[in-house]
């Protein structure tokens, strides 16, 4: 069993809508705009110890969030957001690897599930690690249409070039294709697109389980089983068909769920408790 870290670079308040997407169409993302009611969800990243590489998933935020200005005021989505991170300099992963007695400099991969600022916050942490992103991702989050996306590129690292990743390799299991890491074939890239355009999960092949590190493709396990698209994906037919893979993958493998914001998570990764069946969730499928 590889031994697997949740690191947690503090937290943030979401809207619930945000978590549960309210409505179809363009309302579902208005839905979620106009939301009074916060929740405050914790923001994880994960570290896996493999012989091959120290391997992150996600830097998490940065306590930078805090500073004025760091979010574009213009922007009705970043502006909301402004305020609502909790994250102190400890907080940030850097710190919180060397505390587990990991240097951020003897990181191998750092794989990104996707840019949104939760997750790409941390990167200033690894100067020195090969820095993995879907090509369909790095492509929609640059520059001004990024910026127009709610991602933040004017914060990435200056000399921030990730390797840019296609995935043209096998399929497994639901997912048309993958993307292997390691030469061991244990850690693979998945395309999980929906809640961004080039979003990907990360899976962890155990002998007895995977470990499916699953960035937001949902904001709990229970709005996976429960197929709830969230309220920013851009398109909701994609990010429904993502969760009905994510779905079909645990009903035909033991498998233990990650989500970043899901406060189960770490106590479902260091029991490694597995999704469990439902009645109503082999109705779905
Ligand atoms: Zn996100």
């Amino acid at each position: 069993m590889l031994r697997i870290h949740t690191i947690q670079t503090g937290s943030v308040s979401i809207k619930a809508r945000q978590r549960h997407g309210e409505g179809h169409g363009g309302r579902r993302i208005v839905n979620t705009l106009f939301d009074k009611n916060w929740v405050r969800v914790p923001i994880y990243a994960w570290v896996i110890e493999h012989p091959e590489g120290i391997i992150v998933v996600d830097t998490g935020e940065t306590a930078r969030t805090a500073q004025k200005g760091y979010f574009p005021g213009w922007h009705p989505f970043s502006r909301q957001t402004a305020n609502k991170f909790l994250v102190g300099p400890e907080d940030e992963i850097g710190p919180q690897l060397k505390n587990l007695g990991i240097s951020p400099n003897d990181v191998r991969w750092v794989v990104l599930t996707h840019l949104h600022t939760d997750h790409a916050g941390g990167l200033h942490h690894f100067p020195h690690a090969e820095i993995l992103v879907s090509r369909k991702e790095y492509a929609a989050a640059r520059g001004l249409g990024g910026i127009l996306q709610g991602y933040l590129p004017h914060r990435w690292p200056r000399w921030f070039n990730p390797r840019l990743v296609d995935f043209t390799s096998e399929a497994v299991g639901p997912f048309p294709a993958s993307f292997p890491l390691t030469k061991a074939n244990d850690v693979v890239l998945l395309p999980t697109e929906g809640h961004t355009n080039g979003h990907l999960s990360v899976l962890v092949r155990e002998e007895e389980r995977s470990i499916f590190i699953a960035g937001d493709t949902s904001y709990t396990e229970q709005l996976m089983l429960e197929q709830v698209v969230d309220g920013v994906s851009p398109n909701e037919q994609i990010a429904a068909q993502t969760l009905k893979r994510i779905l079909a993958y645990t009903r035909a493998n033991p498998t233990v769920y990650l989500p970043s914001h899901d406060s189960e998570a770490k106590m479902r990764l260091s029991e490694r408790q597995i999704v469990q069946g439902t009645e109503k969730v082999e109705a779905i499928l």
